[in-house]
């Protein structure tokens, strides 16, 4: 690999988020703008071993900034974990000509990310994930076209509730992290959010409540639940059971994954991309752009791994209080 930049790859990997196009399109063209070549590599991982690519030009990333989901496809790839297969990366990226590369994904590819670039391939990567369980970045590309699909469910589910004096119980996504469920929370008025972050009983923090809140004149209740915790049928059969509210349970599933990226992921994506390869430009590898404190920056790897993040509390304090 030479010390000058000419050529650099693109790869999306793990599960997909709306707003991965608008930072492939930012990295093609800031890439192009500063006479780089540009490698789209195809199903994450698996392309670069396989050799699977496309030269992407300026065109051939027109069109998609509007589109969910990932142009390059993406794909978990368990082999990339042995150290052998992460060499056999490294010199197909060199077979292909490859510079430095930059991974858009979650934790999981950024372990990738950092064999990567101590197996010599300098690459950088991008938070992208609906979950926002990127300890190092305040925000991650595809929350908030995630949240926005989220509220648009629970909206459409407190209609029906209302009409029957029902109780829905609705499970979202979050990947062991409770921002999408204490945001949806806030949003649309749930009565009760059971995260993975705080511990919880059910017939306290949701039957005592249910009957206390009709107590005070509620007709109808929403209780959100993130995934993994619980099953929702089953929880669902228990307020019935318990309340006498006649309960339903809707489980959001992938529908939190795709979608038209809303304004915030194209525009934070687009910076986050153009910053990846400035900061390949600059000579530096084995960092990830991150948010902090609204602004675009960048973090070693291992550093950014390493790093825990904390729900807000201010965020549970406030959906605790709104559910009164
Ligand atoms: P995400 O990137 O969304 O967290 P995964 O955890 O599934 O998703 O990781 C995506 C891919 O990153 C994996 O399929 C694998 O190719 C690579 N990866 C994950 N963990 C490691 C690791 N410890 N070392 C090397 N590569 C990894």
């Amino acid at each position: 690999m030479s010390n000058k930049l000419n050529k650099i790859g693109i790869l999306t990997s793990g599960g997909d988020a709306p707003g991965m196009n608008a930072a492939i399109r930012a990295i093609t063209r800031t890439a192009i703008y500063n006479g780089l070549e540009v490698v789209g590599l195809q199903e994450g991982y698996n392309g670069l071993l396989r050799g699977e690519y496309e030269i992407l030009d300026a065109r051939s990333v027109g069109d998609i900034l509007q589109k969910g989901g990932t142009y390059l496809r993406t794909a978990r790839c368990e082999d990339f974990k042995k150290p052998h297969v992460v060499l056999s990366g490294v010199e197909q990226a060199r077979k292909i000509g490859l510079d430095g590369l930059i991974v858009i994904g979650g934790d999981g590819s950024f372990r990738g990310a950092r064999d990567l670039t101590r197996a010599g391939l300098p690459t950088v990567a991008i938070p992208g994930t609906i979950d926002n369980d990127i300890s190092c970045s305040e925000y991650t590309i595809g929350l908030d076209t995630c949240l926005n699909t989220v509220k648009e469910c629970i909206d459409k589910l407190r209609d029906t509730s209302m009409s029957h004096n029902r109780c829905s119980v609705v499970e979202v996504m979050g990947h062991g992290a409770g921002y999408i469920a204490i945001y949806a929370s806030i949003a649309c008025g749930a009565d009760c959010v059971l995260i993975p972050e705080i511990p919880f009983s059910i017939s306290k923090d949701v039957i005592e409540k249910i009957k206390e809140g009709h107590q005070k004149g509620k007709k109808h209740c929403i209780v959100i639940v993130s995934e993994q915790l619980l099953d929702p049928a089953e929880l669902a059969k228990t307020i019935e059971a318990e309340t006498g509210m006649e309960t339903r349970a809707t489980i959001l599933g992938h529908i939190q994954r795709g979608g038209i990226p809303t304004m915030r992921d194209r525009v934070i994506a687009s910076q986050m991309g153009a910053k990846a390869v400035e900061l390949l430009l600059e000579g530096k590898s084995n960092r990830i752009v991150r948010m902090k404190r609204g602004e675009i920056s960048d973090i070693d790897i291992e550093e950014g791994l390493a790093m825990k993040k904390d729900l807000p509390k201010d965020l549970i304090d406030l959906a605790n209080i709104l559910s009164i």
